[in-house]
């Protein structure tokens, strides 16, 4: 119930809970739970699934649901390590183990749209990982990324300034299907995307988990998923240039 599963016969490492920021993907979620939930099981891991489901449609901001989902499934369980994922990204490889590790984790790191390749070196969307420990030494992930884009170059400036350094499966076994789709509406580019990489430095102290306000509006468990709803808030207005 509420996508939670222990395997029988170990006692698994790591206590995983499972992020997937939403909004209008009903149909990906389908997909997403048909594949995902036989290879956790083969995987042994021991792991709960929350769907953070953005209400209303103001912009989306997938990094602050992020920090949502990591909040909401520790009043659920105490899970050690997080792992959030799109809705759209199936693993290809069980080799491919969702647990966290040593360092914060990459884990879609071959997708067929970008030929099955990381598309730069800095790359850290999709897929990734993180211990408690991990996530909370880096302050979570920003509240202030409005719109597409961005917010894993920010994570991934988060981890690196922290002393950290990515760890990835091998590029043959972290291979990844994208499900295709249009793009979303109240998700546009965010123009100020560029800038803000450039200033993690300066605003990974305050805006972070510490920083984090919303609202819960309901949680609800299915067979294979909690769903969390809630209100985020909207961006803030842009200052007026004459
Ligand atoms: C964006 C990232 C995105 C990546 C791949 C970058 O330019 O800042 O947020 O994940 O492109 O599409």
């Amino acid at each position: 119930m509420g996508g939670r599963y222990t395997p029988p016969d170990c006692r698994p490492r790591w206590k995983v809970a499972i992020i997937i920021p939403f909004r209008h993907r009903e149909n990906h979620l389908k997909y997403w739970l048909h594949y995902l939930h036989p290879i956790l099981r083969r995987q042994k891991i021991d792991y709960g699934i929350y769907i953070i489901n953005q209400l209303g449609e103001d912009t989306f901001n997938r990094a602050k649901l992020l920090n949502v989902g990591y909040t909401e499934a520790l009043k659920d369980a105490e899970y050690d390590c997080f792992i959030f994922s799109d809705v759209d990204l199936i693993p290809m490889d069980d080799r491919n183990l969702y647990h966290c590790y040593d360092q914060p984790r990459h884990f879609a790191i071959a997708m067929d749209k970008f030929g099955f390749r990381l598309p730069y070196a800095g790359y850290f969307g999709g897929v990734s990982g993180l211990s408690k420990k991990q996530f909370l030494k880096i302050n979570g992930f920003p509240n202030e990324y409005w719109g597409w884009g961005g917010e894993d170059d920010d994570i991934y400036n988060r981890i690196t300034l922290n002393g950290m350094k990515v760890s990835r499966p091998d590029v043959r076994i972290g291979r990844y299907r994208m499900i295709k789709h249009e793009r979303d509406k109240h998700n546009e580019p965010n123009p100020q995307r560029f800038n803000k990489i450039q200033n993690t430095k300066n605003t990974m102290r305050k805006d972070g988990i510490s920083s984090l306000t919303y609202r819960l509006v309901e949680v609800k468990k299915y067979p294979l998923y909690t769903n969390i709803s809630v209100e985020i808030g909207k961006p803030p207005p842009r200052p007026f240039k004459g």
